[in-house]
């Protein structure tokens, strides 16, 4: 159609120029060029539609001669210039072949018969070659610009193909998220900025309907880790973790009745936004039920152990010190029953640790406090240990000031400081040392307890204050323990407010020291 118009054109153009140059006699190259555009162009439209494609081609080559022919004359008409509109269609189509035949064709049709009928002069073969270099640019231009087209389009589409299949990933990825994220045996739950929860997954909200079983949430049934003490709202670790704290393995448990309560093991984490702003929060709970059942189990039955053992062992060791009272001993009695005494005592003090245990794993010990005199504590643990020293083979050393006026459970403090000791001279080959050393400054009392034993593993130092745990030479060598002193002793020294650390090298020794603060009022003193 577009090229069957172009004829159109022509007649315009021919129109234009009998108006300026007068009629033009029918049986001439102008009238015969649009006679020739017009059958072309009917041939065209009448085709059949698997042919009209070719024809088209031909038919702009033939609007090309015919625009030749209607510029046969004494001048070259600007009419010629209308050379481009065929061009550009043929390079359109045809490509480079398109810019072979518009640039052929305007040679052969327009330039050659325009200089041969209009002489050989500057001004004609410079127009004519214009001429010839607009129809050769127009298509190649029209070629280049639909090649640069189509490039976009391919890179679009390609861009468009690795687009729908990164989404594809992201889908899949959501989707595998998403199972997973239903699958775990853990509570879940992604909490916005204002607290309320954008992502819970079921196990999650399981749980949430036996802590929260009206929809209030300060009707909440959720108690410490005991499973007696109901916590106030604001304790709830979902009601923390709204705040923005962040904790671990906080254990309640959740729902009144027994038969269908659980304990869980509830983590919290912030959520924050590139620039560092809080945006949420991310929670999990995972169900250790069985775990906290098994606890009291143990703990029941420790507790039970130890109580019916203590009984019989202090009447044990007490008439064990009433016979070794006597003068009358044979020497060799004496000393057996002086072991038996020894290991009774041994067997008290670890059933004591037991009891200790159980009563007060969950928190502070409780302390009788009274005004003592902690150097006098610390010489007695020193004087009581030196049996044992010099029975293993250790020189066991003291440095104490006069007094230390401190206000403690003085009992208490001493069983740190006999465990320390013990552990010192327990740990330490025969021919070693252990040194205890006391001192007071800024405000705090430091209690060293340093020993050239068998050291600890650097990666077992932090675990040592834990419950029931042993170093792993400690083991190797079978040396007795059951590896509850040192957290006894801790829970101890934080409970006067204080710290123990730690610092040891395997092979080369320990040094634990104990820092406790003093009260103000003895710092007047
Ligand atoms: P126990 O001595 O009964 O095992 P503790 O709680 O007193 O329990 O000590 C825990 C562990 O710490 C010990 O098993 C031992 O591995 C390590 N330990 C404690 N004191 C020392 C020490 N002075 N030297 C080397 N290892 C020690």
């Amino acid at each position: 159609m577009l090229q069957s118009s172009f004829t159109l054109i022509l007649g315009i153009a021919l129109g234009f120029r009998i108006a300026a140059e007068g009629p033009v006699a029918l049986a001439s190259w102008p009238v015969a060029g649009v006679a020739m555009s017009s059958l072309g162009s009917v041939v065209v439209l009448m085709a059949p539609a698997a042919r009209v494609e070719v024809l088209a081609r031909v038919l702009a080559v033939v609007h090309i001669a015919a625009l030749g022919m209607l510029a046969h004359g004494p001048e070259v008409g600007i009419s010629s210039g209308l050379v481009v509109f065929p061009s550009i269609w043929l390079g359109l189509e045809l490509g480079q072949r398109g810019v072979a035949l518009a640039t052929g064709a305007t040679v052969a049709f327009v330039a050659v018969p325009g200089l041969l009928s209009r002489g050989v002069d500057l001004v004609n073969v410079e127009w004519l070659l214009l001429l010839t270099v607009l129809a050769g640019f127009s298509a190649f231009a029209t070629n280049a610009a639909l090649a640069a087209a189509r490039t976009a389009q391919a890179r679009a589409e390609a861009r468009e193909a690795e687009l729908a299949v990164a989404l594809e990933v992201i889908e899949r990825n959501r989707r595998s998220a998403h199972a997973v994220f239903e699958a775990v045996d853990v509570g879940l739950a992604l909490l916005d900025r204002e607290g309320r929860p954008t992502l819970v997954n079921q196990r999650f909200t399981g749980f949430s309907d036996l802590a929260f079983p009206v929809a209030d949430p300060a009707a909440g049934v959720v108690f410490d880790e005991s499973g007696t003490a109901q916590l106030p709202s604001e304790q709830v670790p979902t009601s923390r973790a709204r705040r923005g704290e962040e904790f671990d393995d906080v254990r309640v448990w959740v729902g009144r009745d027994d038969g269908a309560r659980r304990a869980l093991s509830m983590s919290a984490r912030r959520v924050e936004a590139a620039d560092g702003r809080v945006v949420g929060a991310a929670l999990s709970c995972t169900d250790v039920t069985d775990l906290m059942r098994a606890l009291k189990v143990k703990e029941d039955f420790v507790a039970l152990v130890s109580h019916e053992l203590r009984t019989p062992l202090t009447s044990i060791v007490g008439y064990v010190a009433v016979a070794l009272e006597r003068t009358d001993l044979d020497p060799v009695l004496h000393k057996q029953l002086d072991a038996v005494a020894r290991n009774g005592q041994r067997l008290e003090r670890l059933v004591q640790d037991l009891l200790d245990e159980v009563q007060h794993s969950a928190g502070p010990i409780p302390l009788r406090e009274q005004d003592t005199d902690l150097a006098v504590i610390v010489r007695e643990c020193v004087a009581g240990a030196r049996p044992q020293a010099s029975r293993v083979g250790v020189q066991l050393d003291a440095e104490v000031p006069e007094q230390i006026a401190f206000t403690g459970d003085p009992q208490r403090l001493a069983q740190v400081v006999d465990n320390l000791v013990s552990n010192a001279i327990k740990y330490t080959e025969p021919g070693g040392s252990a040194r205890v050393l006391a001192t007071v400054d800024d405000g705090c009392v430091r209690i060293t307890i340093k020993d050239t034993g068998i050291g600890i593993e650097p990666a077992d130092q932090a675990r040592m204050f834990s419950r029931f745990v042993r170093g792993a030479e400690a083991n190797r060598r079978a040396i007795q323990g059951i590896g509850l002193g040192l957290s006894i002793a801790k829970s101890i020294v934080e409970s006067h407010g204080g710290q123990i650390e730690v610092d040891s090298a395997p092979g080369c020794g320990s040094e634990f020291r104990v820092v406790l603060p003093l009260h103000a009022a003895q710092l007047a003193s």
